[in-house]
C-alpha cells in the first residue's frame, strides 16, 4: 500500500543489549522511528539513526503507564507517517509480549509487517543465572506460564492447579507479586514444599539479582534480598542447578559502568571483562559533533603556518584528521609539523591516524600541557593550533595567552547532552561498584540535571577518572574521594580501579 511503511515487530532480547538478533540490530540501525518499552534495553538505543524518533510507550505519564490501546494507536500512526517503523518488545514479541493484539490492529489498517523474533527472558534469564530450563536427569521439559491475570487483580490463572501435576520445570513470568499464591498453589495441587524455587530479578542485566529456596521458604528468601519485578521464577529440581563458572577472576563480582565515546569504552569494555568484572556501558555516543567550522577549514588549509598541532581529547583528534580528509588535503603537508598531547589516550588516538606525538606533558592535564608546551614553544616563536571541543577547558588558552604565546584556539566539537532517557537513573547508578569517566564533559553528560538527592545516592559509588579535568568535574558535583589513573588511558583506570578492588581486600 503506498503512503504507508512497515512496522517490524523485533524481539530486543532479555535485557543484556547484546542478545538482540542480527536482523534486528541492523532494523534498528536503519528504521525511521522506534516505538519500546521499559522491558527493551535502553543499551540498544544507542544503535539508532541520529534522526529516528524515539517513543518510550513504557512512560507512566501521570500516574498511570500508556495502556495496549493507546499504543496500538501510536503504531498505526507511525506507520502513516515513516517508511520503517521498529516496535522494540523486550525477549520475544509472542512470549506474553502482546505481540498479537499489536498485529491484529495492523491488519484492520492494512499496515504490512514483519516478525523479527528475540531469545525470551523465560529461557535466558534462568541460563544466565546458571540453570538450565531442561537437564538430563533433573527436567525433561519445561511450562513458561503468567502468574497474574490481566482480567482479575491478584488472581492466578486457573490451570494452576493442573500445572501442579506437571513433571517438568515451571517457568513462571510476571508472577513475583503473586508468588505467595504460586507456592500455596502448587503445593496445594501436588508439589512438595522441597520442591526447588528460584527468582530471578533483572536477568542478563548487570543489576541481575536472584533468590533460591523451595516452595516452602522461598517467599521469604525473596522479602530477604528485597527483590522485584520483572523476575522470572524457576520452579522444579533444575532450580537448584548452579551452572556458573567457579573460576575467579581479579575483578570477579565487581560490577562497572562504563561511560564515554566508543573509542573509550570499548578498549574499557575489553579489558575489564577479560578480568572477570561486570560491565555496562552507558553510551554518550552521541556526544562530540562536528561542527563546521571556517575558521578550522582555513586553518587545516594554511597547515604550514603552525609548527604545533595540540590535541586534548581523542574526540579532537578524530574530528581533525576526518575533516583533514574531508578537505582532501594532502598528508605529506604535516611533514614539518610537530604534534602535542595531553595523556595517553590522546597519544594512542594520534598513532592511529599514522603520527606519533612528539610532545607529551609530565601530567596528564591542561594546565602542565600549556606550561611545558608553552615555554618550548616560545623558544622557538612557534605557532600552535588546538582544535577542541566548545565546552572544552579554557585553562590550555588563557595560560598560554598570560605567556604571549601565538596560537589559534578553535571549538570543533559541540558535545550535546546525551538523552536523559538513553541513561540509566540514579537508582540503577548506585549498584554499580565503580564508575569510569574518560572526560569533563561526559561527567556532566551523566549528572547534569540530576537532583541534589539522586547525587546523594551516588555517593557510595567509587568514580574512577582519568585525568583531572575529569575530577575537577566530578568535584563540582559533590564527589571528592575520586580514583585517579595513574596514566590518563583505558588501562590507567582499569589498572586504578585493581588497586582499588585489592585494597579493598586487604581491609576486610
Ligand atoms: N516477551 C517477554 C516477556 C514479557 S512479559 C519475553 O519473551 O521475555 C514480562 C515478564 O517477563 C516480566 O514480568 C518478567 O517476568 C519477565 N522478564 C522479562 N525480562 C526480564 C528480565 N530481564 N529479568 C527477569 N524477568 C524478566
Amino acid at each position: 500500500m503506498d503512503g504507508v511503511g512497515k512496522v517490524y515487530l523485533v524481539g530486543a532480547g532479555p535485557g543484556d543489549p547484546e542478545l538482540i538478533t542480527q536482523k534486528g540490530l541492523r532494523l534498528l540501525q536503519t528504521c525511521d522511528v522506534v516505538i519500546y518499552d521499559r522491558l527493551a534495553s535502553i543499551g540498544l538505543l544507542k544503535y539508532l539513526k541520529e534522526d529516528c524518533v524515539k517513543i518510550n510507550v513504557g512512560k507512566i505519564v501521570g500516574n498511570h503507564a500508556i495502556n495496549q490501546e493507546e499504543i496500538n494507536r501510536i503504531i498505526v500512526e507511525q506507520a502513516k507517517l515513516h517508511k520503517r517503523v521498529v516496535r522494540l518488545k523486550g525477549g520475544d514479541p509472542f512470549v506474553f509480549g502482546r505481540g498479537g493484539e499489536e498485529i491484529l490492529t495492523m491488519e484492520q489498517h492494512g499496515i504490512p509487517y514483519e516478525v523479527v523474533p528475540g531469545i525470551t527472558s523465560s529461557i535466558a534469564v534462568p541460563a544466565y543465572a546458571g540453570i538450565p530450563v531442561t537437564h538430563r536427569g533433573a527436567s525433561q521439559s519445561f511450562s513458561v506460564v503468567t502468574g497474574h491475570t490481566a482480567e482479575r487483580e491478584g488472581s492466578l490463572p486457573e490451570d494452576f492447579k493442573h500445572l501442579a501435576k506437571l513433571e517438568g520445570t515451571l517457568v513462571i513470568l510476571m508472577g513475583v507479586g503473586n508468588l505467595e499464591k504460586i507456592a500455596a498453589t502448587l503445593m496445594e495441587y501436588g508439589r512438595p514444599p522441597s520442591t526447588p524455587v528460584a527468582v530471578v530479578a533483572n536477568g542478563t542485566t548487570i543489576w541481575q539479582e536472584e533468590a533460591r529456596g523451595t516452595l516452602q521458604d522461598i517467599c521469604q528468601r525473596v522479602k530477604e534480598a528485597d527483590i522485584k519485578a520483572p523476575a522470572v521464577i524457576i520452579v522444579g529440581d533444575v532450580a537448584a542447578v548452579h551452572f556458573r563458572s567457579k573460576e575467579e577472576f581479579a575483578l570477579s563480582g565487581i560490577k562497572v559502568g562504563v561511560t564515554g565515546t566508543p573509542n573509550i569504552t570499548d578498549k574499557l569494555q575489553q579489558e575489564l571483562e577479560g578480568l572477570g568484572a561486570a560491565i555496562e556501558v552507558i553510551s554518550q555516543s552521541t556526544l562530540q559533533v562536528y561542527k563546521d567550522n571556517r575558521e578550522f577549514d582555513e586553518a587545516l588549509k594554511s597547515i604550514e603556518a603552525y609548527r604545533w598541532l595540540v590535541f586534548t581529547s581523542t574526540n579532537a583528534v578524530e574530528l581533525c584528521f576526518g575533516r583533514w580528509k574531508e578537505l582532501q588535503l594532502d598528508f605529506r603537508r604535516l611533514a614539518k609539523l610537530r604534534f602535542a598531547v595531553v595523556g595517553k589516550g590522546t597519544e594512542e588516538a594520534l598513532l592511529k591516524q599514522g603520527f606519533r606525538a612528539d610532545f607529551l606533558p609530565s601530567q596528564a592535564n591542561a594546565v602542565a600541557l600549556a606550561k611545558e608546551l608553552g615555554a618550548l614553544a616560545k623558544q622557538g616563536g612557534d605557532r600552535l593550533l588546538i582544535p577542541r571541543a566548545e565546552q572544552g577547558s579554557e585553562e590550555l588558552a588563557s595560560i598560554l595567552e598570560e605567556n604571549s604565546l601565538c596560537f589559534d584556539d578553535i571549538k570543533i566539537y559541540d558535545i550535546q547532552e546525551a538523552d536523559r532517557e538513553l541513561l540509566p537513573d540514579a537508582g540503577q547508578l548506585r549498584k554499580f561498584d565503580y564508575l569510569t569517566f574518560a572526560s569533563a564533559s561526559g561527567v556532566h553528560g551523566l549528572l547534569k540535571g540530576m537532583s541534589e538527592e539522586e547525587l546523594e545516592q551516588l555517593k557510595a559509588v567509587d568514580m574512577v577518572c582519568i585525568g583531572e579535568a575529569t575530577g575537577q568535574a566530578l568535584e563540582e558535583y559533590g564527589f571528592v574521594h575520586l580514583l585517579m589513573a595513574h596514566e590518563a588511558s583505558a588501562s590507567g583506570m582499569v589498572q586504578r580501579i585493581l588497586e582499588s578492588v585489592q585494597e579493598k581486600e586487604r581491609l576486610l
